[in-house]
């Protein structure tokens, strides 16, 4: 499966990251929440029968809270608890909405631990890893970053929510097409998304402050080390298909020697060559 990390025991969340995931102060809303306070218990269970019942728009209008009400549980449980701390990585997975890029049957289990098929046997990754690769790469508005394995198009739309310059590259055609049409849907047209095989980067986006493989490789394709700036961070798992495979940070120095990490353990679908 692609994305499922096997975490190492990291430091837990730190105050920040607690303090954004707990419910806002009440003191300015002292009288709004007074009031809700006095609806009697048992009207609640009845509330949420009737949500049931409600028409398009006000039901659109019910999931998409209840959705959202998911994802902030999941930013506190499966990734600030975890120890991911940067608050642009943060505020993005809260809002882009995750179950939007799996198939309609799976939508319910968008926001669980775990990555999900999204077809041709691939995968949109678990929350954690894309929390983590995300963060390992120093997000910031205006960073011009690749993504080689658009899949569902998830971890490029929420590159795009942090303001970067994202281009992706995506070697099964149908997916490609599917994430373009996708992250237009949804507000992240500016995503540019490529058919190709990410082995040989984006040449003409060159160069990149950052680049994110989310496919395992046996090797760091050298291409991809050449299309990264001096001082740029490159993140890519690297292992054998069936075999371990760790989370490697490759970082470019100013004088374009590379120094290289070896993070976490991960399992990843594989890094495919030749266009489908
Ligand atoms: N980042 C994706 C999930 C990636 S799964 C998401 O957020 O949903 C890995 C993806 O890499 C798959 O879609 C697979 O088709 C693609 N892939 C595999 N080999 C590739 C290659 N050489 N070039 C580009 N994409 C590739």
């Amino acid at each position: 499966m692609c994305g499922g990390g096997c975490r190492h025991a990291r430091a837990a969340a730190n105050d920040e990251a607690r303090t954004r995931a707990s419910p806002p102060s009440s003191v300015a809303f002292g009288l709004v929440v007074d009031f809700v306070s006095r609806i009697p218990r048992a009207a609640v269970p009845v509330v949420a029968l009737l949500a049931g019942a409600l028409p398009g728009a006000a039901q659109d209008r019910a999931g998409a809270e209840r959705y959202r009400a998911l994802r902030h549980a999941m930013v506190a449980e499966q990734i600030a608890a975890e120890g991911v701390t940067d608050t642009a990585t943060l505020g993005a997975i809260r809002t882009v909405p995750r179950h939007e890029f799996v198939p309609a049957d799976l939508r319910d289990r968008a926001y669980g631990d775990h990555p999900l098929p999204i077809g041709l046997g691939q995968t949109i990754s678990q929350p954690y890893v894309v929390a983590y690769m995300t963060e390992l790469i120093r997000p910031r508005p205006g960073m011009k970053v690749l993504e080689v394995g658009t899949g569902s198009g998830y971890q490029a739309a929420v590159l795009s929510e942090i303001g970067c310059a994202v281009f992706t590259v995506e070697i099964f055609e149908a997916l490609a097409a599917g994430a373009r049409e996708r992250l237009a849907r949804l507000g992240y047209g500016a995503v540019r998304v490529r058919h190709g095989d990410g082995h040989f980067g984006w040449p003409e986006g060159a160069p990149f402050d950052a680049i994110l493989v989310t496919a395992a490789a046996g090797y760091v394709p050298p291409a991809l080390i050449a299309q990264l700036k001096p001082g740029g961070r490159l993140v890519i798992p690297v292992g054998g298909v069936y075999g371990v495979q760790h989370l490697i940070l490759v970082e470019k120095q100013a004088d374009g020697t590379v120094r290289t990490r070896q993070l976490l353990p991960v399992r990843f679908v594989p890094l495919l060559s030749g266009l489908r």
